[in-house]
């Protein structure tokens, strides 16, 4: 699908989804929606930027590849295998803190929306990257991998709603919205449950399978004040480095790959803005960033300054998060 097409159909379906919230008496939180976009633009931008190398990664396995099955064996071996590695990844995210500290912007939402679905962090599509092209060994060709991913990441995509339900039969075979939202909920009997993206055995299998009638309650157990962003991509990264200075080196390195548990309750605060982005900046904002994200596919062929477009999608998400905005009042470009 073209991008532009692609981003116009994703917005799209959150506007829908927040009008039938609304019909429903359901309250959708603007500061919320627009954090979870242009943590998704940010994310899709990186991506974007590491297809080349995802491929050079699948290349690296193929000379050592087992012979190529039959091409519906590599179609079924590739959704179950990424589904698998999915599952690995996505568990070992909330398990090291490393890991967590790239997750959680996925977790931190105090709502469960469709927009939730595109709050993530560019980190995970490298390390996914390195997980999947293992996939490569087994004859698996890269378009089938790359082609099962796609339809796994867009499967996840639709799980992240209130709106729907599956029948509750589903769930002993598929992944469904409700065992998800138990996997978006921080209640006791829900963290560290339901990792599964596609299919619910994953987690049958290894103990992490869990639907019960236990209240709801979206978001992370430890929420620093400031929510953007940049923020919240930085803030637990840096909490892992103060580690360093907190602790004795051996602690400090240990803490890098325990569990969220293990860290210290006081998340870092590392800056403090009051991000209010009006409607006007976030269209400006995502209009700059597709035009510079559509820029990127003629820079390929020669056409544009890489850096110039990649500057210009990145101002795109800062004047659609807010933050160019409240950074010019501060330093008195914009009146206050
Ligand atoms: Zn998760």
């Amino acid at each position: 699908m073209n991008p532009t097409a692609f981003f116009f159909l994703a917005l799209a379906i959150i506007v829908v989804e927040t009008a039938l919230r609304s019909r429903k008496k359901r309250s959708t939180s603007w500061t919320e929606t627009i954090r979870n976009i242009t943590l998704g633009l940010n994310e899709r931008l990186h991506a974007l930027l590491l297809t080349a190398f995802s491929a050079k990664l699948y290349a690296l396995w193929q000379p050592f590849a087992f012979e190529a099955p039959p091409s519906w064996v590599q179609v079924l071996l590739a959704i179950l295998g990424v589904d698998a590695v999915w599952y690995i990844y996505h568990r070992s995210s909330h398990r090291i803190s490393l890991l967590w500290a790239a997750h959680l912007t996925h977790h931190m939402p105090k709502e469960y929306t469709m927009s939730v679905a595109v709050a993530a962090s560019p980190i995970g599509v490298v390390v996914r990257a390195f997980l999947y092209g293992h996939l490569a060994l087994y004859g698996i060709a890269p378009e089938i991998i790359f082609f099962a991913q796609v339809s796994n990441a867009l499967y996840g995509y639709i799980l992240h709603t209130e709106l729907w339900n599956y029948p509750r039969w589903m769930n002993y075979v598929l992944v469904t919205p409700a065992f998800h939202r138990i996997h978006h909920s921080c209640s006791p009997s829900h963290i560290d449950k339901n990792y599964g993206n596609v299919f619910t055995f994953w987690d049958r299998l290894f103990g992490s399978y869990c639907l019960d009638d236990a209240p709801l309650v979206y978001g992370i157990t430890k929420t620093p004040k400031q929510r953007d962003y940049l923020h919240d991509q930085l803030f637990y990264l840096a909490q892992l480095v103060r580690n360093f200075y907190r602790y004795p080196f051996g602690r400090a390195l240990r803490l890098v790959f325990a569990g969220p548990e293990a860290q210290d309750a006081d998340p870092p605060h590392l800056y403090s803005l009051d991000l209010r982005p009006s409607a006007g900046e976030v269209l400006l904002g995502i209009g700059l960033f597709i035009l510079c994200y559509h820029s990127i596919f003629q820079w390929e062929a020669g056409q544009r300054s890489f850096w110039a477009v990649l500057v210009g999608a990145h101002l795109g998400i800062a004047l659609c998060s807010g933050l160019l905005s409240t950074f010019a009042r501060r330093v008195g470009v914009l009146r206050a």
